[in-house]
């Protein structure tokens, strides 16, 4: 019989209310043996879906107000019977009333155990748990509507009807192979075909937009560059809108590298902050200058600042050059001060040039529009199915490689049971994707990386 196991759900800082959750066949019996019902009522006679207001009573004592809520299987999360104890939040409280409930007989639940649950019973396929995941994670708007979009199930729909069109295909050719004599509805080379196209189609848009994709929900390592003094920290804060980086007119101050992750827009980027670019003398500044021209060459975005109250110097031009090979926008600062630097160079370089004013914050929206422009995401539909990480991603390749494959044969005229056998491994491929068919270490990694009480 299954473990009945227990986690607080509501995460390791006091909050108003901590929720200790039960998932199993012995939960409700569990929950009922330190939880008193102010009615004197039992959580055992209470039917599904329902409250109680009582105590929690740890070896015989009061320990506080509480609710218990029951779900009875299969008509919960976790597809289990369920009982979730809301307590007042201090993590005192919230880890003695999980005590409590182990010590009455419920076992500490894993990482994402009753997701997982979940998955196993049927109640949610896999792409959906991951999507739980990204829910919590979620640190934008577009990859808040992304994650929750997934977890109605947008992507398990897109796929199903994929799977849908190759199993029937298969089914069909099957038939054929198997009993040519009965009168089996004749499937022709050209609908194999057009199905086969359909398919690959599906496969090839959700493919196509999988690192727009990744660059919304995933946020996108940007680097603020530029040499000394032209407002590097300065936008930093105005993106941030803290004084996590210091601001002063001495050069150098920035000696490391100071991150923070930002929505701008419908972006989430990861900034990083860079050592004024420069040669230095100094031991300790040469090192900062050497990360920020490293941060600078892995970064997935570079904004390139400018000062407009300065000429072009030697190490703007560097920066220019380095650009070129790189995404980058050209920030020009300081637009309130008087205006000497000649921008046509700079926005001859840059694909982007955006006016701002990092100490007054104008230019954010501009800066903001620009992002979403060159990153291709001004248009990103959050509401369109997506593949949501590297694990789907390969089993949609997989799958629609196998189609092409399959279309190839179709056309060379290899024999329909050869074809049948591309088709069974594309339909494999979705059926790993959605979990149907995933190996039990796939799952046991993708639940891993969940958080305990998830
Ligand atoms: P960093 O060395 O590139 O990080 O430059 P900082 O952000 O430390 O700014 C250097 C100096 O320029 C500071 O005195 C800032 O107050 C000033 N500064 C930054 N942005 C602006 C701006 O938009 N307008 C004006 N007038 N001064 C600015």
């Amino acid at each position: 019989m299954e473990k009945t196991v227990a986690a607080i759900s509501t995460g390791s800082a006091p909050g108003g209310i901590g929720v200790i959750r039960i998932s199993g066949p012995k939960a409700i019996d569990i929950a009922d043996s330190v939880f008193y019902a102010y009615d004197g009522s039992s959580l055992k006679d209470l039917k599904g879906y329902r409250a109680k207001y009582g105590n929690i009573v740890i070896e015989g004592e009061k320990t506080d107000n509480a609710v218990a809520l029951i779900f009875r299987a299969p008509k919960s999360y976790t597809g289990e019977d369920v009982a979730e104890l809301s307590v007042h939040g201090g993590m005192l409280l919230v880890r003695k009333t999980l005590k409590a409930v182990l010590d009455a007989g419920a076992s500490p639940a894993g990482a994402g155990e009753f997701t997982k649950r979940a998955f196993l019973n049927g109640k949610i396929d896999l792409t959906q748990a991951e999507s739980v995941a990204e829910l919590i994670s979620a640190e934008g708007e577009q990859s808040l509507k992304a994650s929750f979009n997934a977890l109605q199930g947008a992507l398990s729909a897109k796929i199903g009807g994929v799977l849908e069109k190759l199993l029937d295909a298969s089914a069909v050719m099957a038939a054929w192979v198997d009993y040519p004599d009965e009168e089996i509805p004749e499937i022709t080379d050209g609908e194999l075909k057009q199905t086969l196209e359909a398919c690959g189609a599906e496969l090839k848009a959700l493919l196509d937009g999988y690192e727009n994709g990744q660059t919304v929900t995933k946020g996108v390592s940007t680097a603020i560059a530029g040499r000394p003094n032209v407002g590097k920290s300065s936008l930093m804060n105005m993106l941030t809108k803290t004084e996590k980086s210091i601001v002063t007119h001495i050069e150098g101050t920035t000696r490391d590298i100071v991150e923070e992750t930002v929505v701008l827009g419908g972006l989430v980027l990861h900034l990083r902050d860079t050592a004024g670019l420069r040669s230095s003398d100094d031991l300790v500044e040469s090192i900062g200058i050497e990360k920020a021209y490293k941060a600078l060459d892995t970064a997935q975005l570079v904004l390139a600042v400018f000062d407009s109250s300065q000429e072009l110097g030697e190490y703007d031009r560097d920066l220019i050059e380095r650009c070129k090979t790189k995404r980058a926008i050209a920030v020009i600062n300081k637009t309130d001060l008087e205006n000497v630097l000649d921008t046509k160079e700079i926005e001859a370089a840059f694909p982007e040039t955006v006016y701002i004013s990092a100490v007054n914050g104008s230019g954010y929206d501009e800066l903001a529009a620009a992002a979403e422009r060159l990153l291709g995401v001004a248009d990103f539909d959050s509401s369109a199915p997506l593949l949501a990480n590297a694990r789907q991603r390969q089993n949609c390749q997989n799958a629609y490689d196998c189609t092409v494959e399959a279309l190839g044969a179709l056309e060379a005229g290899v024999t329909f049971d050869a074809v049948n056998v591309m088709i069974d491994s594309a339909a494999d491929e979705l059926l790993s994707l959605t979990g149907k068919k995933a190996n039990a270490e796939v799952v046991n990694q993708i639940f891993s990386k969940f958080c305990v009480g998830k």
